[in-house]
Protein backbone atom coordinates (compact mmCIF):
# COMPACT_ATOMS: atom_id res chain seq x y z
CA UNK A 1 0.00 0.00 0.00
CA UNK A 2 1.40 3.06 -0.98
CA UNK A 3 2.06 5.69 1.63
CA UNK A 4 -0.24 7.93 2.79
CA UNK A 5 0.77 11.97 1.87
CA UNK A 6 -1.26 14.93 1.67
CA UNK A 7 -0.87 14.69 -2.05
CA UNK A 8 -1.71 10.69 -2.62
CA UNK A 9 -4.97 12.23 -0.31
CA UNK A 10 -5.82 15.40 -3.21
CA UNK A 11 -5.26 13.07 -5.90
CA UNK A 12 -7.61 10.01 -4.44
CA UNK A 13 -10.19 12.78 -3.73
CA UNK A 14 -10.50 14.56 -6.92
CA UNK A 15 -10.41 11.29 -8.93
CA UNK A 16 -13.12 9.37 -6.38
CA UNK A 17 -15.79 8.00 -7.74
CA UNK A 18 -17.12 6.00 -5.39
CA UNK A 19 -20.38 6.70 -4.94
CA UNK A 20 -22.92 8.65 -6.72
CA UNK A 21 -22.55 11.72 -5.13
CA UNK A 22 -19.66 12.84 -7.51
CA UNK A 23 -21.98 12.83 -10.90
CA UNK A 24 -23.37 16.42 -11.53
CA UNK A 25 -21.21 18.47 -8.62
CA UNK A 26 -18.55 21.46 -9.60
CA UNK A 27 -16.46 20.79 -7.54
CA UNK A 28 -14.89 18.19 -5.09
CA UNK A 29 -14.58 20.07 -1.61
CA UNK A 30 -11.36 17.88 0.74
CA UNK A 31 -11.27 20.41 3.50
CA UNK A 32 -8.71 23.28 4.09
CA UNK A 33 -6.61 24.78 6.88
CA UNK A 34 -3.63 24.48 8.73
CA UNK A 35 -2.53 20.30 8.06
CA UNK A 36 -0.49 19.84 11.30
CA UNK A 37 -3.15 21.68 13.70
CA UNK A 38 -4.08 19.87 17.22
CA UNK A 39 -7.64 21.00 16.43
CA UNK A 40 -10.23 19.62 13.66
CA UNK A 41 -13.26 20.65 13.03
CA UNK A 42 -15.87 18.03 11.26
CA UNK A 43 -19.30 18.53 9.26
CA UNK A 44 -21.65 16.70 6.97
CA UNK A 45 -21.00 17.92 3.40
CA UNK A 46 -19.85 20.69 1.10
CA UNK A 47 -23.12 22.97 0.25
CA UNK A 48 -23.78 25.49 -2.51
CA UNK A 49 -20.87 27.56 -2.32
CA UNK A 50 -18.44 25.12 -1.62
CA UNK A 51 -19.43 23.36 -3.76
CA UNK A 52 -18.88 26.16 -6.10
CA UNK A 53 -15.44 27.11 -4.63
CA UNK A 54 -14.40 23.75 -3.81
CA UNK A 55 -13.23 25.21 0.10
CA UNK A 56 -15.29 23.72 2.98
CA UNK A 57 -17.27 26.04 5.04
CA UNK A 58 -17.26 29.25 3.03
CA UNK A 59 -21.03 29.63 2.85
CA UNK A 60 -22.90 31.59 5.47
CA UNK A 61 -22.72 28.64 7.83
CA UNK A 62 -18.76 28.36 7.48
CA UNK A 63 -18.66 32.74 8.33
CA UNK A 64 -20.94 31.97 11.39
CA UNK A 65 -17.88 29.11 12.42
CA UNK A 66 -15.14 31.62 11.57
CA UNK A 67 -17.13 34.24 14.27
CA UNK A 68 -17.17 31.15 16.45
CA UNK A 69 -13.66 30.71 17.14
CA UNK A 70 -13.21 34.33 16.54
CA UNK A 71 -15.20 34.41 19.79
CA UNK A 72 -12.91 32.30 21.56
CA UNK A 73 -9.51 34.18 19.92
CA UNK A 74 -9.04 31.08 17.63
CA UNK A 75 -7.54 32.13 14.35
CA UNK A 76 -9.95 29.90 11.29
CA UNK A 77 -6.74 29.64 9.39
CA UNK A 78 -4.53 27.69 12.55
CA UNK A 79 -7.70 24.64 12.52
CA UNK A 80 -8.36 22.11 9.61
CA UNK A 81 -12.00 21.60 8.64
CA UNK A 82 -13.57 19.51 6.74
CA UNK A 83 -16.71 17.04 5.74
CA UNK A 84 -17.68 13.66 6.02
CA UNK A 85 -18.30 13.92 2.57
CA UNK A 86 -16.52 15.63 0.04
CA UNK A 87 -19.39 16.31 -2.79
CA UNK A 88 -22.31 17.86 -2.05
CA UNK A 89 -25.25 15.95 -1.68
CA UNK A 90 -28.35 16.94 -4.30
CA UNK A 91 -30.22 19.84 -2.85
CA UNK A 92 -27.87 19.68 0.63
CA UNK A 93 -29.99 16.79 1.68
CA UNK A 94 -27.99 14.33 4.80
CA UNK A 95 -25.21 12.03 2.89
CA UNK A 96 -27.27 8.16 2.83
CA UNK A 97 -25.09 6.09 4.97
CA UNK A 98 -23.31 3.70 1.85
CA UNK A 99 -22.04 7.35 0.74
CA UNK A 100 -20.57 8.49 4.25
CA UNK A 101 -19.26 4.94 4.77
CA UNK A 102 -17.40 5.27 1.32
CA UNK A 103 -15.89 8.79 1.64
CA UNK A 104 -14.98 7.38 5.21
CA UNK A 105 -11.71 6.85 3.41
CA UNK A 106 -10.79 10.01 2.84
CA UNK A 107 -11.55 11.23 6.44
CA UNK A 108 -9.70 8.29 7.97
CA UNK A 109 -6.72 9.39 5.50
CA UNK A 110 -7.25 13.26 6.59
CA UNK A 111 -7.10 12.42 10.38
CA UNK A 112 -4.09 10.12 10.03
CA UNK A 113 -2.32 13.71 8.08
CA UNK A 114 -3.37 15.96 10.71
CA UNK A 115 -3.10 13.73 14.06
CA UNK A 116 -5.53 16.33 15.83
CA UNK A 117 -5.49 16.19 19.41
CA UNK A 118 -8.98 17.12 19.61
CA UNK A 119 -12.05 16.63 17.13
CA UNK A 120 -15.18 18.76 16.76
CA UNK A 121 -18.39 17.21 15.52
CA UNK A 122 -20.28 19.52 13.73
CA UNK A 123 -23.99 18.48 13.75
CA UNK A 124 -25.81 14.92 13.77
CA UNK A 125 -23.89 13.11 10.77
CA UNK A 126 -20.32 13.61 11.74
CA UNK A 127 -21.08 12.63 15.21
CA UNK A 128 -22.90 9.74 14.34
CA UNK A 129 -20.07 8.32 11.79
CA UNK A 130 -17.43 9.34 13.98
CA UNK A 131 -18.78 8.36 17.42
CA UNK A 132 -21.44 5.64 16.84
CA UNK A 133 -24.59 5.62 15.32
CA UNK A 134 -26.32 6.39 19.07
CA UNK A 135 -25.44 9.66 19.16
CA UNK A 136 -28.23 12.09 19.54
CA UNK A 137 -27.19 16.01 18.77
CA UNK A 138 -29.37 17.38 21.19
CA UNK A 139 -29.10 14.74 24.03
CA UNK A 140 -25.32 14.56 23.79
CA UNK A 141 -23.91 18.03 22.27
CA UNK A 142 -20.93 19.28 24.44
CA UNK A 143 -19.93 15.88 26.01
CA UNK A 144 -16.44 14.99 25.78
CA UNK A 145 -15.17 11.20 24.38
CA UNK A 146 -11.88 10.02 24.37
CA UNK A 147 -10.53 7.96 22.19
CA UNK A 148 -6.83 6.35 21.57
CA UNK A 149 -5.65 9.73 23.02
CA UNK A 150 -7.82 11.97 21.30
CA UNK A 151 -10.85 14.31 22.71
CA UNK A 152 -13.97 14.62 20.62
CA UNK A 153 -17.21 16.45 21.41
CA UNK A 154 -20.20 17.34 19.17
CA UNK A 155 -21.93 20.23 18.94
CA UNK A 156 -24.86 22.19 16.66
CA UNK A 157 -23.78 21.92 12.91
CA UNK A 158 -23.47 26.22 12.35
CA UNK A 159 -26.17 26.03 9.83
CA UNK A 160 -28.86 24.40 12.22
CA UNK A 161 -27.46 27.73 14.47
CA UNK A 162 -28.90 29.59 11.59
CA UNK A 163 -32.41 27.57 10.85
CA UNK A 164 -32.65 28.09 14.93
CA UNK A 165 -31.19 30.64 16.92
CA UNK A 166 -32.17 29.24 19.78
CA UNK A 167 -29.53 26.83 19.86
CA UNK A 168 -27.22 29.45 19.80
CA UNK A 169 -26.99 29.45 23.85
CA UNK A 170 -25.89 26.12 23.75
CA UNK A 171 -23.48 26.15 20.87
CA UNK A 172 -21.78 28.56 23.15
CA UNK A 173 -21.45 26.67 25.94
CA UNK A 174 -20.05 24.12 23.81
CA UNK A 175 -17.32 26.76 22.64
CA UNK A 176 -16.63 27.89 25.76
CA UNK A 177 -15.96 23.79 26.57
CA UNK A 178 -13.93 23.52 23.70
CA UNK A 179 -11.55 26.86 24.59
CA UNK A 180 -11.61 25.07 28.23
CA UNK A 181 -10.63 21.51 26.48
CA UNK A 182 -7.47 22.85 25.19
CA UNK A 183 -6.10 25.28 27.73
CA UNK A 184 -6.90 21.97 30.04
CA UNK A 185 -4.16 20.11 27.21
CA UNK A 186 -1.81 22.62 26.89
CA UNK A 187 -3.15 23.98 23.31
CA UNK A 188 -4.95 26.91 23.63
CA UNK A 189 -1.84 29.32 23.39
CA UNK A 190 -0.11 27.80 20.66
CA UNK A 191 -3.76 27.64 18.44
CA UNK A 192 -4.26 31.40 19.67
CA UNK A 193 -0.99 32.65 18.55
CA UNK A 194 -0.01 34.16 22.47
CA UNK A 195 1.61 32.94 25.49
CA UNK A 196 -0.16 31.96 28.06
CA UNK A 197 -4.09 31.14 28.64
CA UNK A 198 -4.40 34.36 30.79
CA UNK A 199 -5.18 35.65 27.56
CA UNK A 200 -8.24 33.97 27.55
CA UNK A 201 -11.20 35.80 27.01
FE1 LIG B 1 -15.94 9.79 -3.49
FE2 LIG B 1 -16.66 10.91 -1.22
FE3 LIG B 1 -17.33 12.08 -3.52
FE4 LIG B 1 -18.51 9.81 -2.78
S1 LIG B 1 -18.65 11.78 -1.72
S2 LIG B 1 -17.66 10.27 -4.82
S3 LIG B 1 -16.86 8.72 -1.71
S4 LIG B 1 -15.24 11.78 -2.74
Amino acid sequence: MAEISWTLLQQQVQACTMCPLHAGITHKVPGQGDPESPLMFIGEGPGQVEDEQGLAFVGPAGQLLTRMLQAISLPRERVYICNIVKCRPPRNRTPLPEEAEACMLHLRMQTALVRPKVIVLLGATAARYTLGPEVRITRDRGVWTERKGVWMMPTYHPSALLRDESKKKDAWQDMKSLRDKLISLGLYSDLYGRDGKDDAP
